[in-house]
């Protein structure tokens, strides 16, 4: 039987916060009654700095039935900080910790089979959305056209997995490894490696309440998870400039061959050649420090260079 913990991090939710938490106290109990959670699992809050209601609910919830727990943050500190928080607090208490929205747009029936995966060996298992309907269609173009551009990066992600995941206590050791302070969760839980697995579900409308990711957040996000998943952008620099340099010198020769025919305009080539070239050159010398910064970027990280899966000894 696995003792599994909810982490749950909340913003501003005291319009869903009820409704969730008795349709989670639910599905625990019968989870519990059919033996497939141990009878000490828990569902844990985090509130992530919320000015309204939400603290007190959570406060509330914790008095009512010892199956809630709550963790409060300081300040806001944003959905991806306050889950880690989550995460990082709970690693030793659980035998596996299943991340969620406060707002229960995922599927909470998929839990069984996500501690199934989690029994048959998996320390990952990813909650993969199997479709977009509910969303507007600019979510989906914007969210959909992210995910492959990460991937063109060279960054793993896991198409349409947000961070509804279970990890196992292992991989929340190994992920504890990871440091670094721009952190953009469902990137970076691929780097772990071990056995993972997806299982898929329709994703729901909001219970109640506005989402806490307006498009300004949303941007943000998608930024953070670029930078600090790829120095692909520098390369590009690289790229362009190198591109321009050939340009120019294609140009060159074409003035001199204008030359020798005897249809040059004067001053042209001679001005256009030199922007262009020197651009260029601008460009990849930029491009080359930019290398470097990214190397030393990935070092200042300090990610585990290693991780091990087993160790046949003795
Ligand atoms: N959230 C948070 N801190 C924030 C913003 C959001 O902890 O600063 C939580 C929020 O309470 C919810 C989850 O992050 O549990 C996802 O937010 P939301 O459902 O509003 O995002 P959407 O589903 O619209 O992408
Ligand atoms: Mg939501």
């Amino acid at each position: 039987m696995t003792k599994l913990y909810l982490a749950i991090p909340c913003y501003n939710e005291e319009e869903v916060l009820r409704d969730s938490a008795s349709k989670l106290a639910k599905k625990f109990s019968e989870m519990m009654a059919a033996g497939k959670i141990t009878a000490d699992s828990k569902i844990v809050f985090i509130d992530d700095g919320s000015k309204d209601r939400t603290w007190e609910i959570i406060t509330q919830l914790h008095g009512e039935n010892p199956v809630f727990q709550g963790i409060k943050l300081s300040r806001n500190r944003g959905h991806q900080n306050a889950l880690l928080c989550g995460l990082m607090t709970l690693k030793n208490k659980a035998d596996a910790v299943i991340s969620i929205d406060a707002d229960l747009q995922d599927d909470i029936n998929v839990f069984d089979e996500m501690v199934e995966k989690f029994e048959a060996g998996c320390d990952v298992v990813y909650g993969v959305r199997s479709k977009r309907e509910t969303d507007t269609f600019f979510k989906r173009f914007t969210a959909e056209a992210f995910y492959k551009i990460l991937e063109k990066l060279g960054a793993k992600v896991i198409f349409n997995h947000a961070d509804y995941r279970l990890m196992s206590k292992r991989a929340l050791e190994a992920f504890s490894h990871y440091k670094e302070t721009n952190i953009f969760l469902r990137g970076m839980v691929p780097l772990i490696g071990y056995k993972s697995d997806i299982v898929t579900y329709e994703r729901s409308e909001r219970l109640a309440g506005e989402s806490k990711y307006p498009l300004k957040k949303m941007l943000a996000l998608a930024w953070e998870g670029i930078t600090s998943l790829s120095i692909q952008p520098i390369r590009l620099i690289t790229w362009l400039g190198l591109i321009i340099f050939l340009i120019s010198l294609i140009m060159i020769i074409y003035s001199v061959i204008r030359f020798f025919i005897g249809a040059t305009v004067s001053g042209w080539a001679s001005t256009l050649c030199s922007i262009w070239a020197l651009g260029g050159l601008q460009l990849l010398a930029i491009g080359i420090i930019g290398e470097y910064i990214g190397k030393i970027y990935l070092e200042t990280k300090r990610r585990p260079r290693f991780i091990v899966e087993t160790f046949l000894e003795d």
